[in-house]
């Protein structure tokens, strides 16, 4: 795989640096030391820092040789996640109950290999905007850090971000243009009744029969409503009611997890799912109070930014390892909001081999630091190809 070599000679840097992180997790919005380390490196590699974007999202602005006004943004998260660490290495979590499980202590470090070798070697002309965001997972990071201005201060002709993927082999990269992750929304459904002894039904409104024929009917949506080629999922993920066995209770509540590939199947199922609560509502003389929350869009790729990708990752690991045509995945994912903002392109960069496996969000989940130079290389051909020196 023809890595750049230079890039190549950082790989135990970018390890340490990403180790270090690693023994540090930080969460959604807390991310400050993380931050600093950012901010610290990119200083002392003559890159201009800009802070505190989207609260603890970090922005390095790095001009190349020339005066071209082509601009490039290249994203990378810095968060973790709230769960115990089950790994026995020197580098594991030194905070309990914190984990960088998702890898983003990775994705931190690759992007800070690459600001390091471009601020070396400069050869591109135009900017590249390296951007560090918090909170991805399910903080908003992305959403906080276009709300706080990030496009109108850090203008990009487009916006690039990456997730390493433990299910494909080391060193391969999966993309797609169009929908390539779901779109992530909740609904929380109250539904009031009239309570009663279990032994006089006729005279209770029962709120467990209507949650039960609510979940019934939301299992419809996506077998009856929802095309039959599209993608969409509807998973009643908790259903709660009653005290004791003898009592028919006054309340029971579900709540509901919604992924959807397009914006379109997103507004159909609200539509449903409000159509639905009331029919039921209506049928067994309850209330149902619900609360929908349109949570991550879904992430969906440009087809020009789409090819650019492409184009980077072939020269770095080859045709025959990337490809175009991944399944789109039903997670989801925040740079969704960078890409409503910006054109863009999201990839998936593998890591699997024999001894990183586990999926992330697992306790034994580590970042294959086999991949930094990998992602890095990608991320300074992109630059390169895109902001040609004249
Ligand atoms: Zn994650
Ligand atoms: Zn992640």
């Amino acid at each position: 795989m023809p890595v750049n070599n230079r890039i190549a000679e950082t790989h135990s840097e970018m390890q340490a640096w990403r180790r270090d992180l690693h023994q540090h997790p930080e969460l959604c919005f807390e991310e400050r030391r993380t931050a600093a380390i950012v901010a610290e490196k990119l200083r002392s590699w003559g890159i201009e820092v800009h802070e505190g974007i989207g609260v603890t999202g970090v922005v390095g602005v790095l001009k190349g040789q020339g005066t071209s006004p082509r601009t490039i943004g290249i994203r990378a998260d810095m968060d973790a996640l709230p769960m115990q660490e089950e790994n026995d290495f020197d580098h594991k979590s030194t905070i309990d109950g914190k984990m960088h499980a998702c890898g983003h202590d990775g994705h931190t470090a690759i992007l800070l290999g690459t600001a390091k070798y471009l601020s070396e070697t400069r050869n591109f002309d135009g900017t590249v905007h390296f951007i560090f965001q918090p909170a991805e997972e399910g903080g908003g990071g992305g959403d906080a850090m276009v709300k706080d201005g990030l496009f109108e201060r850090f203008p990009c002709d487009g916006v690039y971000g990456l997730h390493n993927q433990p299910g494909m082999p080391r060193g391969t990269f999966n993309v797609r243009t169009g929908p390539i992750m779901a779109s992530a929304d909740t609904a929380e459904m109250k539904i009031t009744g009239k309570g009663g002894h279990a032994a006089y039904p006729h005279l209770t409104n029962d709120p467990i029969a209507a949650g039960v024929q609510l979940y019934t009917a939301l299992q419809t949506i996506v077998a009856r409503n929802v095309g039959p080629v599209e993608n969409a999922v509807v998973s009643v993920t908790q259903f709660q009611a009653g005290t004791g066995i003898n009592i028919i209770p006054q309340e029971a509540k579900l709540a509901v997890s919604i992924r959807a590939m397009t914006a379109q199947i997103r507004d159909q199922i609200e539509a449903r799912v409000k159509e639905i609560c009331a029919g039921v509502a209506a049928t067994h003389g309850v209330e149902i109070d619900l609360d929908y929350q349109r949570r991550y869009p879904s992430v969906v790729n440009h087809e020009k930014e789409t090819q650019i990708v492409a184009r980077a990752a072939t020269e770095v690991v080859g045709h025959e390892n990337v490809n175009m045509e991944t399944p789109i995945r039903m997670g989801s994912e925040d740079f969704a909001f960078m890409l409503e903002a910006c054109p863009g392109c999201y990839f998936f960069l593998g890591t699997n081999d024999e001894t990183h496996f586990q999926a992330v969000h697992h306790p034994e989940f580590d970042f294959n630091d086999e991949v930094l130079s990998i992602g890095a290389s990608i991320w300074a051909r992109l630059v390169e190809q895109q902001l040609p020196r004249q």
